[in-house]
Parts: structure tokens; C-alpha cells; sequence
């Protein structure tokens, strides 16, 4: 299946072909028509199955660039994969115009963060304990927020990011589509995913 044929704006087909992605990967082909549905779906995929451009298609396709708040919240185990997914939602978004797309990790400076934040974004791409930080700090506006990504949500749960994950959740708007990716599905899993989208859809790829 082609990328053209889900409805999906020229100025994302125009970065698509820009980037040579040609043919859908099956992970993309089967969850992308659920997803830019509204659908919340749970994905289990593996790194490498183009599950990266699956939610940055499904988050700019719904984003109003007028709107200058966070639109979507995508949360990664790590500051290295939370850097890789903000470069693939920027390349992505190069021929929409000005989308911002903010990462929030560990291991930088606070005080750069809230500086960047007081800047604005669209989109934060960031690791649960310092987004959580940053909601406690009250720096954070959740009300505008569209989309939650869970990015192998299995390593965050390994890595002990549990109870951040809860409480982030928490304080995002109900009306918010949920979209988790994970290489496994144990049942620590099905419960986060419970937890986060009790009508979500279950596709493994
Ligand atoms: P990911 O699973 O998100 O880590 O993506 C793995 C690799 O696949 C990345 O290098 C992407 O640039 C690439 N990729 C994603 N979607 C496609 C596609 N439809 N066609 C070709 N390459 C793709």
C-alpha cells in the first residue's frame, strides 16, 4: 500500500518522497489507517519497522501549526532514541510550515529547557522523569495536548518509569488519542496500556 492512498496532506506525501520512503512498512500500513481514524492503537513492533514515522505521521497529520501549544507528548526510555524521534518528526515536518519540536530529556541542564519552553512548541519529545519534573514545576500546559506516544514502552517500564508514566498520564486531557509502541507485550504492558486507553486497538506486526 502507498502512502497517498490514506489522505494524507501534500506537504507530508512531499517529505515521504523526500526521504525515499516509497512503500509503506507493514507496520505502517496496517496501523496508519487506524490511527489517523483518531483509533487508539497499541503496536507491537520492533526498532527498524518504521514505527518512528508511523506516529510522526499520525501526530502531524492532525496538528494546527496555528496553535502554538503542545499538541502531542511522545515519551522515550532513553535522551538518545527521544533525539532520534525528534529529528524524524523534524525531517517529516520540513515542508509544513514552523513546527516546532521540543525534546525534554535527562542529563541536559534544566535551566536550557525552561528557557526553550517559554519559546513554545508543538510537539515535546521526552524522557518521563524530566517531563514529569517539568510538569510538577508547573511549566507544562497539558490542555491542547492531541496525542500521546508511548515509544517502547517496554523499556521505560524496565528501566522503573512506571509510576512517571501514571502520573503524566494524569495530567493529560481525557479527549487525547493514545498511541503505544512496544517490541513486547508482556503483562506489565497490557496493564500500561490498560491504564492509558481502555478502547485501544492490539496490533502485532
Ligand atoms: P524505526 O523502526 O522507526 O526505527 O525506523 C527504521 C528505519 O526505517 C528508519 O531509518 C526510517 O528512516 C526507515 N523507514 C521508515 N519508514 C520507511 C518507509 N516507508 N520506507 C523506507 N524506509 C522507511
Amino acid at each position: 500500500s502507498n502512502f497517498a492512498e490514506v489522505g494524507l496532506a501534500e506537504a507530508l506525501l512531499k517529505s515521504l518522497n523526500e526521504a525515499g520512503y516509497e512503500q509503506m512498512t507493514p507496520v505502517q500500513a496496517s496501523s496508519l489507517p487506524l490511527m489517523l481514524g483518531g483509533d487508539d492503537v497499541v503496536v507491537q513492533a520492533q526498532t527498524g519497522s518504521g514505527k518512528t514515522a508511523t506516529f510522526a505521521l499520525a501526530i502531524l497529520a492532525k496538528l494546527d501549526v496555528t496553535e502554538f501549544a503542545p499538541q502531542a507528548l511522545v515519551l522515550c526510555p532513553t535522551r538518545e532514541l527521544a533525539e532520534q524521534v525528534a529529528e524524524s518528526i523534524r525531517k517529516l515536518a520540513k515542508n509544513m510550515a514552523n513546527v516546532k519540536v521540543l525534546t525534554l530529556c535527562g542529563g541536559v541542564p534544566t535551566r536550557i529547557q525552561i528557557a526553550s519552553l517559554e519559546h513554545g512548541a508543538h510537539i515535546l519529545v521526552g524522557t518521563p522523569g524530566r517531563v514529569l519534573d517539568h510538569l510538577n514545576q508547573n511549566r507544562l500546559n497539558f490542555a491542547k495536548l492531541q496525542t500521546l506516544v508511548l515509544d517502547e514502552a517496554d523499556r521505560m517500564l524496565e528501566m522503573g518509569f512506571q509510576d512517571e508514566l501514571r502520573a503524566i498520564v494524569a495530567k493529560t486531557p481525557s479527549t487525547r488519542q493514545n498511541l503505544l509502541f512496544s517490541a513486547t507485550y508482556p503483562n506489565s504492558i497490557k496493564q500500561l496500556s490498560q491504564q492509558v486507553s481502555k478502547q485501544a486497538q492490539l496490533l502485532k506486526v
